[in-house]
Order: C-alpha cells, then structure tokens, then sequence
C-alpha cells in the first residue's frame, strides 16, 4: 500500500463537491482546486430547487462540468415522512442532506475518488448545520470521516483526507456563523462575482409553496414530483383529492399546458379569453368539471363573458402516453 503523501504525488486526488451554486460551495471548491485536487461538482436539481437544470445533463459550474442529480420519487416520500423532521417550512434539510451525500457516495465509488465535499458552514443554519446534525448526516449516510467541510474545517475534527493529508488542512478555514462577511471578503479577493443566493432558493423552504405541499400530500396520497411542479404554479385547488390548476396569464397558462401529463383533464373557454384549467385526479365527474367552470369564470373578465350568447366550452382528457419528466 502506497504511503498517503506518495499516493498523492503520483496520482491526481479526486474529490466529489456538493454543490448548489451559491457562494459557499464556490469557495469550498476554490479550496479544493487550489490544493491541486479534482473536483467532481454534483447538483441536485427537483421541482423544489434548481429546476431551470431539470432538462440538463451537466452544466458549466467555475469552468468545471457539474453533474446534474434529478431526485426521484423517492425524495418526495423524504419530504413527506421525514426520520429528522422539517425546518421552518417544509425543508427536511436532515434526511436531504442524507439523501444528497448518499447518492454523492455513488459517484465518489463510481469515480474513484477520495471523498466528498459541501460548502456547509458551521451552525449557519439552526436547522441541519450544527456539530451533532453533521455528525448524524455522517453516520445515516455511511460517510463516516469522509465528509470534508472546507470552510469550517478547523472548528472540526479532522476527516480521513486531512488525516491522511491528501488535503493540507492548514490550508483550510475557520468560518461559523450566519455572518457571510468573511466570505465576502474571500470573494472580493478570488474575484468570484456571480453565485446564487444562499440555499438556492429552496421552495420548500418558502411559506406558501410548503402550504401548498403539504395540502397536496394530504389530499393526494400517491402524488409525485409532476404534482409538485404542477402546484408551483397557478391557482391550486382542490375538490376531495380532485387537484385543480388555473392559470393566472398568458405565461403560467402554457406553463401548466406543458405539465400536464396522461389523464388530465383540461379546460378552457373557447369563445372567450380565459384561463386555462387543469384537472387532475382519479375519477373527473361532472361535479367536478361544473365546479372548475365555476373556478375559471370566476377568473375570467366578466365584461368579456357579457359579449356572448353563450359559452363555447373546451373540455380535453390527455390521451398522450405519459412521459416521465423527473
Ligand atoms: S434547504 Fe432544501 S435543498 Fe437545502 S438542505 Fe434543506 S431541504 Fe435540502
């Protein structure tokens, strides 16, 4: 077996990065890089965060090729039942993070690299970025000693590659807190200009879209990540676990068009600019088609509805076979 500093010399370390985007994993990757390590990025991507990838393969992120993770169904049963509980919304940040550096495990076997890496600060966040959580998320993940924090590496025991010094932990930071001033000083100076803001933007986090979720997940039993995305936009509402969607422009209107999947029903005035409607669910009745009429009159102009005689009504099931979007 090849000494550690040996190894180093005659084979280019590789490292699996975390990353979202947003300033903190930018930094943690300018640390590995700047040892002279390979870095891996991995992004994670769902309808609740970077969704604008969800079409994408890999992505350019710091010049670097960043895998693109698309969660499954699987995530969602996390987000509805999770063993670590939520946030302030609906963000089980725990069994998320559990959730990423598992599948950050398969890749790091995949591309035999050494270990993986996050931009986790130190108790930024009360929720999932404390001592105790970190060391939960290590062992629920398998990843004991394999999960280097580069910014806050020196507030923490070392892991397997300081130990072993294929990462110089000298060369690491001490950053705690939910100040962002050091690493804006430490962006100021690497000349990092463009991240995405902290947590990505993460709509489970966000009080009406968690509403939203947590309405569907007791309305809807066996929803899936096409719901989720669905009830992102429009007017949500539902009749028994009847879900209903109705556009609220031209925009959303064929946002919604295009989510809609085998089954659905849609609905539209014809004669009339109004929104368009969509109805999902098991067993679409004639109750629940007059209660979406209602819905959608109610949202359409009612000196419109004056002009005509009569309402010219479209109402369509898709018939094309489902197409698996996440
Ligand atoms: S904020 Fe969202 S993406 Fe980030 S750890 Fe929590 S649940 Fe996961």
């Amino acid at each position: 077996m090849w000494h550690p500093v040996v190894k180093f010399l005659i084979m280019k370390i590789k490292a699996i990065g975390l990353v979202s985007g947003g300033l903190d994993s930018i930094i943690a990757t300018c640390l590995m890089l700047e040892q002279g390590i390979e870095v891996i990025p991995v992004m994670f991507v769902s309808p609740f965060f970077h969704s604008e990838y969800m079409k994408e393969k890999e992505i350019d992120f710091m010049g670097l090729k960043a895998k693109i993770i698309r969660v499954g169904d699987d995530y969602l049963s996390l987000v509805k039942n999770p063993e670590f509980g939520y946030g302030a919304g609906m963000n089980p940040c725990i069994d998320c993070k559990i959730y990423m550096v598992k599948k950050g495990a398969e890749i790091m076997a995949k591309e035999k690299a050494s270990f993986i890496f996050t931009g986790e600060v130190l108790d930024q966040r009360p929720f999932s970025q404390r001592q105790k959580f970190f060391d939960i998320i290590e062992k629920k993940s398998g990843m004991e000693g394999k999960i280097l924090r580069p910014l806050s590496a020196l507030l923490l025991k070392p892991t397997i590659p300081e130990i072993e010094k294929i990462v110089n932990r000298e060369k690491l930071l001490a950053i705690s807190g939910r100040s962002r001033k050091q690493q804006l000083l430490i962006a100021q100076e690497k000349g990092i200009k463009t991240y995405l803001p902290p947590a990505g933007g993460c709509l489970l986090t966000d009080r009406i879209y968690a509403g939203k979720i947590k309405e569907l997940f007791e309305k809807r039993q066996q929803c899936d990540l096409d719901d989720a995305e669905l009830i992102k936009h429009g007017r949500v509402f539902w009749y028994n676990s009847i879900l209903i969607v109705i556009g609220r422009n031209e925009c959303e209107n064929k946002i919604i068009l295009n989510l809609t999947k085998k089954n659905d029903v849609s609905l539209v005035i014809k004669n009339v600019p109004s929104p368009l409607c969509i109805i999902r669910g098991n067993e679409i009745n004639n109750e629940v088609i007059e209660y979406a009429k209602e819905k959608v009159l109610t949202y359409t102009k009612q000196e419109k509805l004056k002009k005509v005689p009569s309402l010219l009504w479209e109402i369509k099931k898709t018939l094309a076979p489902y197409e698996e979007k996440y």
